[in-house]
């Protein structure tokens, strides 16, 4: 009786198990199926809820709520048939196919990566990341770029705009805790119909605009509302170093100046919340480089009298000559600590209390 009951029992755990297996590979295999490649499908079992006060509401859904953000993004695509979006003023017209100095290819929109980014400023990082999203193609081509497979040769991959709405909408299940765009200037008119799809979607990250700085004041007249963080390089004080080392861009330090203070103007200063992250607000990056090129001293004595003593400064020491750095024996090795201390001691003699000088402790004396 014993044996017989032991029989059954074992058949009924066979056919449990058979059952369990045949479960397991058909739901596998649909799973397998669905999930996302780096370049993103949107079905995930993995994700992380997204890393947002449920208090904060982005500064661009407003605008998506009463469709301006999409008249703007349609006022901006017709700027392509006469490109002039940056201060290049190509003149090219795009929406007839044609390339201007940043090399976008007409309306086509190349993207070289996305994912969450823990390199940036911490505010910007937190536990999640920044949802960084690499644009291919670059106006200002500086020739250390340290980027320059993507900014200048173009690395990416064509995307629609509705793939890069379901990007930022993939790095907010992720967890990131903003969508950064880097280098975006020639591809706004893109972005800003991807965004108001992916507002439509469900998307409330904050907008990180990650420039070189070299923005036209009626471009970013266009984003009042829409960008909630700005993340501009202050690269150049002397226009004579910006046209040398960025491909003519003599205007540069003049642009760069009326944008800081557009910018300001519209997002104010860059203030954490509680938990560290900051999700409104300007946060100026300026990159010390060797012989004193980048003019840090007179930058940050500008920055001190223009605009408000608490702004974020990001002071950074990690310039190493790359790309074609190696053709001006000025900018080709790494500033020193020396180098890099008189320019920190100058921003705090000068009154600027909210510096980031994370980075220094590598540099050699
Ligand atoms: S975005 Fe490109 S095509 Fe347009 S003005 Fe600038 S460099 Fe020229």
């Amino acid at each position: 009786m014993r044996l017989i009951l032991d029989i059954k029992s074992a058949g009924k755990l066979l056919i449990l198990l058979m059952m369990l297996t045949a479960y397991s590979s058909s739901h596998g295999g649909e799973f397998s199926a669905r999930r996302p490649t780096h370049e993103g499908g949107n079905e995930m079992s993995d994700e992380k809820s997204a890393a947002i006060s449920p208090d904060f509401e982005p500064a661009y859904l407003e605008l998506h709520r009463t469709g301006e953000l999409a008249e703007r993004a349609e006022k901006l695509w017709k700027v392509l048939e006469a490109c002039n979006l940056c201060p290049r003023e190509c003149g090219v017209n795009r929406l007839e196919g044609e390339t201007g100095f940043c090399q976008a290819r007409g309306t086509r929109l190349d993207i070289a990566s996305y994912h969450a980014h823990f390199g940036e400023e911490k505010p910007l990082v937190g536990r999640g990341g920044s949802g960084t999203i690499f644009l291919s193609h670059c106006g200002l081509r500086c020739v250390f770029c340290q980027n320059w497979e993507v900014s200048h040769s173009g690395r990416g991959q064509r995307r629609s705009k509705k793939r890069l709405a379901d990007m930022m909408l993939q790095l907010q299940r992720r967890g990131a805790h903003n969508i950064n765009f880097v280098t975006p200037t020639h591809y706004l008119p893109h972005i800003l119909k991807a965004l108001d799809i992916a507002a439509q979607d469900g998307l409330r990250l904050p907008i990180v605009y990650n420039t070189c700085g070299w923005e036209k004041l009626e471009m970013l007249q266009v984003l009042d509302g829409i960008v909630d963080i700005y993340l501009p390089d202050f690269k150049y004080w002397d226009s004579e170093m910006a046209a040398k080392y960025s491909a003519g861009a003599g205007c540069y330090p003049k642009i760069a100046k009326q944008a800081l203070i557009e910018m300001n103007r519209q997002v104010g200063v860059a203030k954490p919340a509680s938990d560290g992250i900051i999700s409104r607000g300007l946060m100026i990056r300026h990159l010390v480089m060797p012989n004193s090129v980048s003019g840090s001293v007179e930058i940050m004595e500008w920055i001190a009298e223009n605009l408000p003593s608490d702004t974020y400064v990001n002071i950074m020491a990690q310039y190493r000559p790359a790309y074609r750095a190696y053709d001006y024996p000025e900018i080709s090795r790494m500033i020193s600590n020396e180098e890099y201390r008189s320019v920190v001691n100058k921003a705090r003699e000068l009154g600027l209390t909210n510096l980031d000088v994370r980075g220094s402790w590598w540099l050699r004396d």
